[in-house]
């Protein structure tokens, strides 16, 4: 997410934007955290499959083992006060310390929440050019070495080492392996998903995988147009010969890939169906109960 952070909204008083430096959770990447997508929408602006994300928040926050004041209710409340006016945007909630002990034993560290706010541009101005992705040699972090369902900052540090070589080379992104079967596990901040005689289908959670909420969603979309959705292994081979592949995440939505190293993909009739329907899930009108309206 590029641009100025717009607005800023915690539960305890903060000096200025600023977490303190000793925190625990700046120095040892021990946040956990969601974004959040809201959108202007027809029927006036509304996040977008809020209570999944906060779930999942919950379920970070329980397999890192940092300790918090928040129920669902209260993180409901919260999240939606601080995106109250706001349209397209970007909403990050983080579940922080702002405590200043260094060490890595969590236990006597409080954990709260703060929420930023990044302005989103309009689907109409961003770039639509298909993404041109490689295989990284950075695989995902292995799930025996860190629980990857968690969305926690310090995880972060792999995304980056391989988003950033994939750049320096010349691509958009990277597409990251399972540390241990070797088979095609994620992007570096997305699901991927390829097409291959019709049918949908998306590494299974078996794999070095975060249960992205786009990922369902567009598992549930693909069905509901008729469409076979899978989930199960997914191999090189496999990825190279799909007729179509696109990643799928909160901030980037659906975006096709035209290449992965030498393999090049066409533009396919269904990602442009499942992008629609994705639209039109996410601006409404809401058909599945995935919009929460946002206070005025
Ligand atoms: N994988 C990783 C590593 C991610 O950071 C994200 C972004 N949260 C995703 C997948 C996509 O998940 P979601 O659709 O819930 O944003």
């Amino acid at each position: 997410m590029t641009g100025a952070l717009a607005a800023f909204h915690e539960d305890r008083p903060l000096p200025g934007d600023a977490i303190p430096f000793g925190s625990n959770s700046l120095q040892h990447g021990t946040a956990v955290f969601e974004g959040i997508r809201g959108y202007a929408g027809v029927d006036g602006p509304a996040l977008f499959r809020l209570d999944d994300h906060l779930n999942r928040l919950l379920d970070s926050a329980r397999l890192l083992g940092v300790d918090h004041d928040y129920d669902l209710a209260g993180l409901r409340a919260h999240v939606l006060s601080a995106a109250a006016g706001h349209g397209d945007v970007y909403v990050r909630p983080l579940l922080t310390t702002l405590d200043t002990a260094l060490g890595v034993d969590l236990r006597a560290l409080r954990f709260t929440l703060v929420t930023g706010l990044w302005p989103v541009p309009g689907r109409d101005v961003r770039p639509s050019r298909p993404a041109r992705l490689t295989v990284s040699p950075w695989r995902r972090p292995s799930t025996a070495s860190f629980p990857v369902r968690a969305k926690a900052t310090g995880s972060y540090a792999n995304s980056a080492l391989a988003r950033t070589a994939a750049v320096r080379a010349g691509f958009d992104d990277a597409v990251q392996l399972d540390p241990v079967s070797g088979r095609v596990a994620e992007g570096t901040v997305t699901n991927v998903f390829l097409v291959a005689g019709g049918v949908v289908r998306t590494p299974w959670l078996a794999d070095s995988v975060l249960a992205g909420i786009t990922r369902d969603s567009v598992l549930r979309l693909a069905r509901d147009l008729g469409l076979t959705a899978e989930e199960g292994p997914v191999t090189e081979a496999e990825l190279r010969d799909a007729d179509e592949v696109f990643l799928t995440g909160t901030a980037s939505e659906l975006v096709r890939v035209g290449r992965v190293d030498g393999a090049e993909y066409r533009a396919g009739p269904v990602f442009d169906a499942l992008a629609e329907a994705f639209r039109r899930a996410t601006t409404g009108p809401d058909e599945h109960g995935w919009l929460t309206p946002v206070p005025a």
